[in-house]
């Protein structure tokens, strides 16, 4: 008897016991779940997410809002677009449609839902995307594709993408959503002629470092031009397609850093033209303009660069810091000296250089510099002919 009722009130106390450690436990989850959505409340925008099948590779990744998506080598067969943090309260979805090669326009597709055919073989031609619900009131959302390598203009709120009908498929997708009326971010800073303005070039990358100069000119909506070793873009290809989404110039400094100057024509345009051919596939566009290795010009240099259209980009402000590696030595250099209209040489490939554009960036900005490419400042300052050394635009 008494070792029987013994048992019951363990059973009891057991059960009070479960039922207080559920209760807690779910009190901690209901609370697991509100976090991350209070967090995207406060902190994030909002943007797209999206991500695409190619033909014989799968899908990819999504990527983040505004990141140029594309896949070497292969065509898109099919789309998928969603939101990031949507906003609580706010009603709508991203909503899209694909035109696929031989069936034409598929009909309105939304938030994570395939358009195309997932696992065929025609390629898209067009795309349309568009929010509905009250986000199409509260933002804009502007896609572009790339078509044949090329990156086409912006178009916005589900007006025709890509060139459909015409032979032509898509190879790459950038959508955007922004706040109603404002622009994606590399629209925002148009140059502004009669201001004062300066090109910060870095040269003998890409390299790891240029994530660090990349997200100073980012935080003040800043530019510059990068004179890039063809041979080391395969490696850094997510940096160097960082620089295009940021509209900063791809600029071309031989495959091998080579010296132009000692090279027949065919091999000075073999080896520009290769570096060409690398940044072009990795970000679907061209280099725009060359500065020879060590400034060498000489021999068949200039004759080379000019039957392929380029000048030759030199500079104004040489801060030597490949060679003090020395950040406050180099920031002295380029803040003592710095006019409207100067080329600044820096290079890529040093710690301590990365470091001084760092402080150099925001100050120029701070003195009511433009923080320009090579050819926004040529542009407007009289522009460029090709087979011509530019050093200055003062
Ligand atoms: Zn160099």
């Amino acid at each position: 008897m008494h070792h029987h009722r013994r048992i019951s009130i363990a059973r009891i106390l057991m059960a009070v016991l479960c039922t207080l450690a559920l209760t807690l436990g779910m009190a901690n989850w209901a609370a697991d779940l509100k976090r991350p959505i209070q967090a995207a409340e406060t902190q994030q925008a909002m943007g797209a997410i999206y991500a695409s099948e190619y033909y014989g590779r799968g899908w990819t990744e999504w990527v983040p809002d505004n990141k140029p998506l594309f896949v070497n080598g292969s065509y898109p067969t099919a789309f998928k677009a969603g939101l990031s943090n949507q906003p609580a309260g706010t009603t709508g979805t991203i909503q899209y449609e694909v035109n696929v090669s031989g069936s034409g326009w598929t009909g309105t597709y939304e938030n994570g839902q395939i358009a195309g055919v997932e696992g065929g073989e025609m390629p898209l031609e067009g795309l349309r995307v568009w929010l509905n619900g009250n986000l199409a009131d509260l933002y804009d959302v502007y896609t572009r594709v790339m078509v044949e390598g090329q990156w086409m203009d912006w178009v916005m709120n589900g007006a025709e993408a890509g060139q459909v009908g015409v032979g032509k498929h898509l190879d790459g997708f950038r959508i955007a959503v922004v706040n109603k009326g404002e622009q994606p971010a590399e629209q925002v800073a148009a140059v502004d002629p009669s201001r004062p303005m300066v090109a910060l070039t870095f040269d003998d990358g890409p390299s790891q470092y240029d994530a660090v100069i990349l997200s100073a000119l980012e935080s003040v909506g800043g530019r510059a031009t990068f004179f890039m070793v063809g041979n080391l873009v395969g490696r850094h290809a997510d940096i160097v397609q960082r620089m295009a989404a940021d509209g900063c110039e791809l600029g071309n400094h031989s495959w091998n850093h080579d010296n132009l100057s000692r090279l027949s024509v065919e091999a000075i345009q073999s080896s520009v033209q290769q570096t060409n051919n690398a940044v072009q596939s990795v970000t679907g566009s061209p280099t725009t303009v060359v500065r020879p290795p060590y400034g060498a010009t000489g021999g068949n240099c200039m004759a080379a660069l000019g039957a392929m259209g380029y000048p030759a980009i030199l500079w104004h402000i040489d801060t030597l810091d490949w060679k003090t590696r020395n950040a406050d030595q180099t920031v002295n250099t380029v803040l003592s000296q710095v006019r409207d209209g100067d080329i600044v040489l820096m290079h890529s490939i040093y710690a301590q250089s990365a470091d001084a554009a760092a402080r150099i960036i925001p100050e120029l900005v701070n003195r009511g510099y433009q923080l320009v490419t090579v050819s926004e400042l040529a542009n407007a300052r009289g522009g460029m002919v090709p087979g011509a050394k530019y050093g200055s635009f003062r």
